[in-house]
């Protein structure tokens, strides 16, 4: 049954969201946001924020726990975002469960990070406190709406902000249920769902209650948040998209383990993933050897179907558009001297927004595949030589993480070290190189700031120094000097 979802009294038009998987089933609605009601919103936002600051952070703590595990058995949740998405059921039901641990994490982190710190010994007081900025406005896209929005609310609320949250048009239902149930618990306007594309996206942001921004994102998309927030010197934390290597050394054993990490590297969630393997950069004399392992494992491991049915591990892609832009790009990769090889045995579903994955051999550093963010079920391969070779082909592009994979994994530690992505793994890349102790985050045009970890958690506070000097150092000499 489609959901329907009506926030706010609307007259500015709904978002009907269809099913990637089914195009003519329409899996739900959902009121865009009127403008005014965002101002009202961001405003109300800021009211119960001020008292939210003011409780005992141990306070703070618990309502922020007790919210987020009474949401916990929202099990109707996971099918929904299944439909409104493609991700396969497996995928989305692990989606929820990640969002939920992850919330946990922050505030146990809260605990240890946020009460006021004395600092230096000896008479005087020096207390370096964690402020929160305000009003975070939190943009986040559909890939992974549910992870992805609770990066921000997590720390956001733990630090003492409120929060306002717009999901992407492709995939509001399941956060703005999500954000409802949290919401009911907690303080009246603390956080809350603006649902809309562009256009609600900028009213957010130029709200001026909003002194903190967070957005998820592509890069050209996050260029624009940059230059919004920058009207009113508002800090921002980008995570946007990379183009992140997968380096293959030489003499690594392609067990078929090693083989599957390898692949859903690139193909979790049918490539739609920011920090996905997106190149392939394997050793010439692994090359021959590499490439059949990879078909051969990809052949075997691949069900693509319904996302709905728990044995699908792939589902379509989130519209029509991305769907055809990946058979462009296999198109053009062919035309630019590629070799493109279909990763699938059996038939695509006859309806739906399925792609066919693919690898491609034989293309050059400048091919389009190679230099753009495919964010699909399409990866390239390419070659090298000398590790300062292969060091120059992975820090090409920006990128989210970088990994390297080898029998000695102290060669594969240092090669990793020596690319410039804000995550280095080791024989680990995409879900399995994840690990909530430590910061996520981008370099260059992938972004910048961090989620996750502790650094996660305080770049929603800004430290606030408190110094009462002795009484004997008021003076007026420099401290320290003789
Ligand atoms: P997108 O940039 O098109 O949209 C992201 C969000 O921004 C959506 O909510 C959208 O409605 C909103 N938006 C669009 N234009 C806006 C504007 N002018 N002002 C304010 N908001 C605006 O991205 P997408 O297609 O939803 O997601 C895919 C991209 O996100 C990929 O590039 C992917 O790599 C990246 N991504 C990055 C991470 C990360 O952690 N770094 C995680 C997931 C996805």
């Amino acid at each position: 049954m489609a959901t329907t979802i009506r926030q706010d009294t609307s007259d500015e038009g709904w978002i009907v969201r269809e099913n990637p998987a089914r195009p003519s089933q329409i899996v739900g609605r959902i009121a865009v946001t009127p403008p005014r009601d965002i101002a009202r919103i961001v405003a109300a936002a800021s009211k119960a924020q001020a008292e939210w600051a003011e409780l005992e952070l141990e306070q703070r703590i618990a309502l922020f726990e007790r919210a987020i595990e009474d949401v916990s058995s929202l099990e109707t949740l996971s099918c929904e975002m299944t439909q409104e998405m493609g991700k396969p059921l497996l995928e989305c039901t692990g989606e929820l469960h990640f969002a939920l641990a992850l919330a946990l994490d922050m505030a146990r982190r809260a605990r240890r990070l946020l009460p006021d710190e004395t600092r230096g010994k000896g008479a005087g007081r020096r207390v370096v406190r964690r402020a929160p900025f305000g009003v975070v406005a939190a943009i986040v896209p559909w890939n992974a709406p549910i992870i992805l929005a609770m990066t921000k609310i997590a720390p956001a609320l733990l630090s003492g902000n409120a929060i306002v949250i717009k999901p992407s048009p492709l995939a509001p239902l399941g956060l703005t249920n999500l954000v409802s149930a949290i919401a009911g618990k907690l303080p009246r306007g603390l956080i809350s769902v603006v649902n809309g594309g562009a256009e609600t996206g900028n009213a957010l942001l130029s709200a001026p209650e909003v002194t903190k921004v967070a957005f998820t994102g592509g890069t050209e998309v996050g260029r624009m948040v940059l230059r919004a927030a920058a009207e009113r010197f508002v800090p921002c934390t980008l995570e946007l998209g990379g183009n992140d290597p997968l380096i293959v050394m030489p003499g690594l054993d392609l067990t078929p383990k090693t083989m599957e990490a390898i692949v859903w590297g690139s193909f979790l969630n049918t490539g739609q993933v920011c920090m996905a393997a997106k190149r392939l950069l394997v050793h010439e004399a692994m090359m021959a050897d590499f490439v059949d392992a990879y078909v051969e494992t990809a052949r075997s491991v691949f069900r693509v179907g319904s996302p709905i049915d728990p044995m699908t591990n792939m589902g379509p892609m989130i519209t029509r558009a991305a769907q055809q832009r990946i058979d462009a790009l296999a198109i053009d990769s062919a035309r630019q001297g590629g070799t493109v090889i279909p990763l699938l045995d059996q038939a695509l579903p006859d309806c739906g927004y399925f792609a066919r994955p693919r690898l491609v051999t034989g293309l050059s550093p400048d091919a389009r595949l190679v230099c753009e963010e495919q964010f699909g079920p399409i990866v390239p391969i390419l070659g090298w030589q000398s590790e300062d070779e292969v060091i120059a082909l992975a820090n090409a592009h920006d990128s989210l993480s970088a990994s390297a994979w080898s029998g000695d994994t102290s060669g594969a530690w240092s090669l990793a070290s020596r690319t410039k992505a804000g995550l280095r793994l080791v024989n680990a890349h995409n879900r399995s190189g994840f690990s909530f102790d430590l910061p996520f985050g981008g370099s260059g045009r992938a972004g910048y700031g961090r989620e996750y970890g502790d650094e996660g958690l305080l770049e929603y506070t800004q430290a606030v120094a408190m110094h009462q000097p002795p009484a004997s150092e008021a003076a007026q000499s420099y401290p320290g000097a003789a």
